[in-house]
């Protein structure tokens, strides 16, 4: 579960090619970083795998399946807001269970997935809070418990940090970390940070004006960058 390739997928808005063709290969499992600077198209990379946007051609295959046609709810993927995503008026329990209740599970099997998620993100004791009565942190916290309990093939996450400041940013990368280490799902992360990329990543996509300039692990990258954008956007010496 949780394999994704892109086969010579491209997007354009109106006459503008955003995405020339592009491939890349997912494992299952992978924790994998899109980085490149704002407008490189990271977004509608996300987007398109998501099936919130259609590719203008090529296909999207998840775990074997051509997804191409599929609509975003029937992909198994999990995309996780920003925490200003979630529902003000209910509370923690709620905004996670939501997505269970939208599928009509049954009342136990939802308090059971919730119970479960809000372990794994120390959430147990702030489940009768509403959103407005906890921290920036927390708030992303539940953002990401409405995901887990969907039970996701892969989760995408497009840039969830950047409303937080820099020290619970930094927090919450190693929460996301230890997420990706516990569940062993396949995270897809989106950012312009290297230092995220560099620090989450077991394999960093590297983009710039839509197409992929270099793949590899952090150390790759660092030690052997394809080129000046490349070692100049990582932060290598070379
Ligand atoms: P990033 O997330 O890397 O900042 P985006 O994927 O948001 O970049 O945008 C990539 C390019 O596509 C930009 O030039 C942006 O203006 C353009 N773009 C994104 N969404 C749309 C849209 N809905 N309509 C027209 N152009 C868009
Ligand atoms: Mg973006």
């Amino acid at each position: 579960m949780g394999q994704i390739t892109l086969k010579q997928i491209t997007k354009s808005f109106g006459d503008v090619q955003v995405i020339p063709p592009l491939d890349l290969q997912i494992d299952d499992g992978e924790f994998v970083v899109f980085v490149g600077p704002s407008g490189c198209g990271k977004s509608t990379l996300l987007r398109l795998i998501a099936g919130l946007e259609d590719v203008s051609s090529g296909d999207i295959t998840i775990d074997g399946k051509n997804a191409t046609e599929v609509p975003p709810a029937k992909r198994g993927l999990a995309m996780v807001f920003q925490s200003y995503a979630l529902y003000p008026h209910m509370s923690v329990r709620k905004n996670i269970a939501f997505p269970l209740r939208m599928a009509g599970i049954d009342k136990a099997a939802q308090d059971a997935k919730v119970t479960a998620a809000a372990k794994v993100l120390n959430l147990t004791d702030y489940l009768d809070r509403r959103p407005g009565q906890l921290s920036g942190g927390q708030r992303q916290r539940v953002a990401i418990g409405r995901a887990i309990v969907r039970e996701p093939a892969a989760f995408l996450f497009d840039e969830p940090l950047s409303n937080l400041d820099a020290a619970l940013r930094v927090n919450m990368r190693l929460e996301i970390s230890e997420l990706h280490q516990s569940l062993k799902t396949t995270m897809i992360y989106v950012t312009h940070d290297q230092v995220e990329a560099m620090t989450m990543a077991d394999k960093i996509v590297v983009l710039q004006a839509g197409k992929i300039e270099q793949v590899g692990s952090p150390l790759e990258l660092y030690h052997t960058p394809r080129n000046k954008f490349v070692a100049g956007f990582i932060g290598s010496p070379k």
